[in-house]
């Protein structure tokens, strides 16, 4: 639906409509894929859909910025499994075990910031602090708000873990080709 030439010259750049005749595709569903035909601007370049329009973008960046978030959520658990971390878990589930009614637990956990769902819901659900603690990854900052401890060095490790660069992922000049209005 769309050819135009690449910013070398030497191909092209191609927007196509595309509809799977599967049976079991809803009648009328379609999406478009762009690609970027030359030998020196396909490696370098992706012709990727923002909003109607289609635009280059520098190949891998997406991938590069995945890749790092999730080494910086790798950091992050390996904190969280240490001693450390693992002993205010544990602490934390003992408290919680420890109140006195599943109203009270769900009163702590609210007070604390934490998400939970509404008390009849908790009720049928709840499966003990540890079970909790070990499911939900609580915030560190919160776990020590419950337990009443101060502890900046671990959050401040735990924040050095998260931190990760990310490459901007812009696209590289104006917008190749915009859909028709009707499209
Ligand atoms: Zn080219």
């Amino acid at each position: 639906m769309f050819s135009g030439p690449c910013p070398c010259g030497k191909g092209t750049l191609q927007v196509d409509h595309c509809e799977k005749d599967h049976p079991w595709v809803e009648p009328g569903e379609y999406w478009y894929e762009g690609a970027v035909h030359c030998d020196i601007c396909g490696p370098k370049y992706e012709l990727r859909k923002v909003g109607r329009s289609f635009g280059l973008f520098d190949r891998g960046i997406a991938e590069r910025n995945d890749a790092r978030s999730r080494e910086a959520w790798e950091r992050r658990s390996k904190v969280l499994a240490g001693d450390k971390a693992q002993g205010y878990f544990k602490k934390l589930a003992a408290v919680l075990d420890e109140q006195p009614s599943h109203a009270a637990t769900h009163r702590l956990l609210d007070g604390a910031g934490f998400y939970v769902p509404n008390i009849a819901k908790f009720r049928k659900t709840w499966r003990g602090g540890e079970h909790w603690v070990r499911g939900d990854r609580p915030d560190m900052a919160k776990v020590l708000k419950v337990l009443k401890v101060k502890d900046d060095a671990l959050l401040a490790e735990i924040a050095a873990a998260e931190k990760h660069e990310a490459e901007p992922d812009k696209m590289v000049g104006a917008a190749v080709y915009t859909l028709p209005k009707d499209a």
